[in-house]
């Protein structure tokens, strides 16, 4: 017998878990090798007709792929949306155009220079998100292409078996065909933590190890492989002791899993009594199926900006209220708190014209840009009015940085309350409203702030943005973009002290809510409510019910007294490691 290969790959861990099984090689046609032909100048209008016609065939297959998303992918559908886009791009199309015009080629290699020349732009983008995103551009040039070539996308729709599908590099339509109950983990050549493969696989928790460079060469249809996801590792060919080492890994992890799920229906009250509410952050009604599986105890933050993304009109007042009122309905009694439009900054909205901005993240996002488009504001602040008669609905104000914003905010939503109340139109007439605290204005105002709201949410990722000057989407900072920071927890404390001396609530909404290591310190405080990422929940619950109130507190006040991010951190692990130990895989695993 053929001694096994045993060979290990690394790659980059696109999202968690291990899977064992075999390979399903996604071929594809070389859409790359494509020849330089001149064109007769008499030719070149009917070359440009084709190249048209090109375009159309993908935009109809694109479209076909969009209207057959399965329900799981909705979430991601913005990417398609984004592509059929890109397909018409300005530098994409009229650049093609240009060149088979200009130097009488054929549509295949105008294209590709076209296409070329935006990837180079894309690749010099110090930021890796954005270098990702050449790779979107070469998703949009392969559909054209293929539709020039005549060849057909690689067809995976058909999958009939579990497979661990391995790819040079997965574009999002062709992501959203595979049949996902088929699919045991992906593989990608290409990509990283932040390209869509990897963004797909982490929301529904399927293993990927993506970035291996090579995996398309080495790997063939039905090799057997072991993915680790959590590491980043692929075995392909395992010998028989490493392949039981894996079998036990992924049995134990499947089995921690199934515990912290089955356990994040408990609630999450500490060995000495005390209660913590665990809420979710969602972006799409889809997800509330998501929050309920997860134990969630409610919405503590619905980014309401997904239903004006990627389209050229705005969403009507009746589609928004249909939206929550669905998101309201199916949570009840459990509350929902809808977070009024926040665009700007990093999130953009195509039916709304932006000026363009030197610093977007300084710039008109969230409630200063609301406050500025009174007829967008007062149509969402009529749809969560409409939807709160119908369930436990709140409100709340993004990026407030001075009260001025508040006062104004509320004397809209309160005109639009006695017009609803004028036209006979029911509305939730006591619903709560809250401000976000995320500048850090906000936060030295806080006991002033206090007085006009019903409870506050700390959002920490821009706080910590703005507090510590670290651009949130740029990768080359993101190492000092620190949670633990005593900075930032001197911001959160004097925000929590503000709420508690006014007799408000006060809950956390940034991602630093959704990370077990932070639960020491945040429970400390007393927060009222934390808010997370939905599949963060259960390991939240399963934290907080191993720590105690009283400890933490005591843990706080030594914590607050650091100098720097690092001893904060020294301070958690010396202090916590064993419970960190007894919540967490890595008791299973000992
Ligand atoms: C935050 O800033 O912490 C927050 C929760 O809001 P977003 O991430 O949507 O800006
Ligand atoms: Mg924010």
């Amino acid at each position: 017998m053929k001694p096994a290969l045993n060979l290990t790959l690394q790659g980059i861990a696109g999202s968690p878990g291990i899977t064992i099984g075999k390979a399903y090689l996604v071929e594809r046609e070389d859409v790359d090798v494509v020849e330089k032909r001149f064109i007769e100048p008499e030719n070149i209008p009917a070359e440009v007709r084709r190249f048209k016609e090109a375009v159309k065939k993908a935009q109809k297959q694109l479209q076909g792929v969009i209207e057959e998303v399965p329900g799981e992918f909705r979430k991601h559908i913005y990417i398609l949306d984004a592509h059929m886009m890109l397909l018409k791009d300005r530098m994409i199309y009229d650049g093609t155009i240009e060149y088979i015009e200009c130097e009488n080629v054929n549509a295949e290699w105008a294209l590709k220079m076209a296409v070329d020349e935006v990837k180079s732009i894309f690749k010099k983008m110090p930021d890796p998100y954005f270098r990702e995103r050449a790779s979107d551009i070469a998703h949009v040039s392969e559909l054209i292409m293929e539709s020039l070539l005549g060849t057909g996308p690689s067809n995976i729709s058909h999958i009939d078996k579990r497979v661990i599908i391995v790819a040079h590099d997965l574009s999002p339509a062709e992501t959203t065909q595979i049949q996902l109950e088929k699919v045991k983990a992906f593989l990608t050549d290409l990509g990283g933590q932040t390209s869509h493969t990897g963004i797909i696989a982490r929301s529904l928790e399927i293993p990927a190890v993506l970035g291996l460079g090579n995996a398309t060469q080495l790997i063939n249809t039905d090799d057997l492989i072991i993915v680790d996801g959590s590491a980043g590792v692929v075995i392909l060919d395992p010998d028989e002791e490493t392949l039981t080492r894996y079998q036990e890994r992924k049995d134990l992890f499947e089995e921690y899993q199934a515990m912290i799920t089955r356990s994040s229906r408990l609630p999450a009250e500490t060995t000495d009594g005390f209660r913590l509410t665990v809420m979710a952050n969602i972006e799409l009604l889809e997800e509330v199926v998501s929050v309920i599986d997860h134990g969630g105890d409610g919405i503590g933050l619905y980014r309401t900006e997904f239903l004006y993304l990627n389209r050229p009109t705005l969403p009507s007042e009746q589609e928004l209220f249909d939206n929550y009122r669905d998101v309201a309905e199916i949570m009840a009694p459990r509350t929902v708190t809808v977070r009024t439009l926040d665009i700007g900054g990093d999130k953009f909205a195509s039916g709304l014209q932006l000026a363009e901005e030197m610093n977007p993240a300084l710039g008109l996002r969230a409630i200063r840009f609301s406050l500025q488009s009174p007829g967008i504001f007062e149509a969402q602040l009529r749809a969560i009015l409409r939807a709160a008669n119908l369930g436990n609905v709140r409100i709340m104000f993004p990026m407030i940085s001075e009260v001025d914003e508040i006062v104004h905010a509320r004397r809209i939503l309160n005109q639009v309350a006695e017009s609803l109340d004028k036209a006979g139109i029911p509305f939730g007439a006591n619903i709560k409203v809250g401000a976000m605290i995320e500048v850090p204005s906000a936060v030295i105002m806080a006991d002033i702030l206090a007085k006009e709201v019903d409870f506050f949410s700390i959002g920490t990722n821009d706080l910590i943005q703005y507090s510590l000057a670290i651009d949130r989407v740029n990768k080359q900072v993101a190492h000092l973009y620190q949670p633990l920071h005593p900075a930032v927890l001197r911001m959160v404390q004097r925000v929590v002290e503000a709420a508690k001396e006014a007799g408000i609530q006060v809950y956390m909404c940034g991602e630093m809510a959704g990370d077990p290591v932070n639960l020491p310190v945040l429970l400390g405080m007393e927060l009222d409510a934390v808010s997370m990422n939905p599949i963060s929940i259960p390991a939240v619950k399963r934290m907080a019910r191993v720590l105690s109130l009283d400890e933490s507190k005591l843990f706080l006040k030594e914590a607050l007294k650091q100098p720097t991010a690092a001893d904060v951190i020294k301070l958690v692990q010396d202090t916590y490691e064993s419970s960190f130990r007894k919540a967490a895989f890595d008791e299973v695993l000992e």
